[in-house]
């Protein structure tokens, strides 16, 4: 079976964590601090905070904000669910803004109606979903009419960039993630990204139970820091992230020129994005057919996302309890029918990439 998704690990981050055991300083310390140090200067951010996943990374990053109980927080209603739950950690009302059908990210359009419709939303909290940057300039002249502030959910998108920026540089914030199936891991671990100085002091504080002295709290903080081990897989990953989003970006550029099927259409790239291929996804009418068929033929696949996120329970029970009326999303509701995502990670070898697109190509639903 070919995975849908294998992190690349070798004896640099086998040794780096054996080293750090045989040390001793297992949890947060020196070597977290370089990790957030050459996280920020490789991806050119000036601040960087680490932290335990990139869910935390989105709570933090929410509540630093300034997030409070009943805050409208507009959102994409096609991501992973965290992005959501965020939303709900700090009480406040997540609004589904549409997306767009061939990008999968955040419409322009449904932004702007979304907007019109909830005149008093201060927040915006987007994603570059499977690595696509969205539309940030457009975004920011947006938000920045309306006095929104943009917080971007960068967990599938590390060394993706629009107009030749970082994504996670042109909001307040960007939140990274670095689960195993990510452009880059630390096992579990996240990042807070910003241009602010004082928003990172204010985000360790909250990482770190409210505290830069040692048993003196100020604010009611968390207790979300990474530690060590996992700062030193973070640091032997940052060597390689830059031939690893090469090698997603060639094996994509394979798919995009070599599949031709009309059962399947393939995702569409805005020329102002660097897209760095967390997941690849096709879309098909025929899904059920095709993942059969990808099964039968020893391919790994993944369905990102089959439920949009204003129809999981968690939500809708949440608005509902808050007396919001559920809202629609048909163009999210219609493309979780249909896509796929096949084999891009950077483990692949050519054989398995031309397999991949010769296997698509003889699919006759
Ligand atoms: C993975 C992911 C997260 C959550 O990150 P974890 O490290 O798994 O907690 C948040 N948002 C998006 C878009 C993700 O893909």
């Amino acid at each position: 079976m070919i995975p849908i998704a294998k992190p690349l690990i070798d004896q640099r981050e086998i040794q780096a964590v054996l080293n750090i055991m045989e040390e001793g300083n297992l949890a947060q310390g020196e070597q977290v601090f370089e990790f957030e140090k050459q996280f920020a200067s490789h991806f050119q951010y000036s601040y960087a905070a680490s932290l335990c996943n990139g869910t935390v990374a989105l709570h933090v990053a929410l509540k630093a904000a300034g997030v409070r109980s009943g805050d409208v927080v507009l959102t994409t209603p096609f991501s992973f669910i965290a992005t959501s739950n965020a939303i709900l950690y700090c009480n406040a009302i997540p609004s589904f803004v549409d997306i767009d059908e061939d990008t999968f990210n955040m419409s322009l359009e449904s932004l702007q109606e979304a907007i019109k419709k909830n005149p008093n939303a201060k927040y915006l909290l987007l994603v570059h979903l499977y690595g696509q940057p969205c539309q940030m300039t457009d975004i920011m002249h947006i938000c920045n009419e309306h006095g929104i502030t943009v917080i971007e959910d960068c967990a599938q998108a590390h060394g993706a960039t629009y107009d030749t920026k970082p994504v996670g540089s042109f909001g307040l914030c960007g939140t990274f993630s670095f689960y195993p199936t990510k452009n880059m891991t630390t096992g579990e671990g996240g990042m807070i990204t910003s241009s602010n100085e004082n928003f990172i002091r204010y985000c360790k504080k909250l990482i770190n139970h409210g505290s830069t002295t040692r048993y003196v709290h100020e604010i009611t903080g968390f207790n979300y820091r990474l530690t060590n081990i996992a700062a030193v897989i973070g640091l032997a990953q940052l060597q390689k992230i830059d031939g690893m989003n090469s090698l997603r970006k060639k094996n994509a550029h394979y798919y995009l020129e070599n599949i031709h099927n009309s059962a399947v259409s393939l995702p569409k790239v805005d020329p102002r994005a660097d897209h760095v291929y967390h997941q690849f996804s096709l879309k098909t009418k025929y899904r059920d057919e095709f993942v059969k068929y990808l099964t039968s033929k020893k391919i790994g696949f993944g369905i990102h996302y089959p439920i949009p996120i204003h129809h999981q329970g968690n939500i809708k029970e949440y608005l509902q309890s808050m007396g919001i009326k559920s809202q629609s999303c048909p163009v999210a509701e219609a493309v979780s029918q249909q896509v796929v995502s096949i084999p891009v990670h950077p483990a692949l070898s050519n054989e398995d990439v031309s397999y991949i697109c010769d296997t698509i190509n003889q699919f006759n639903p």
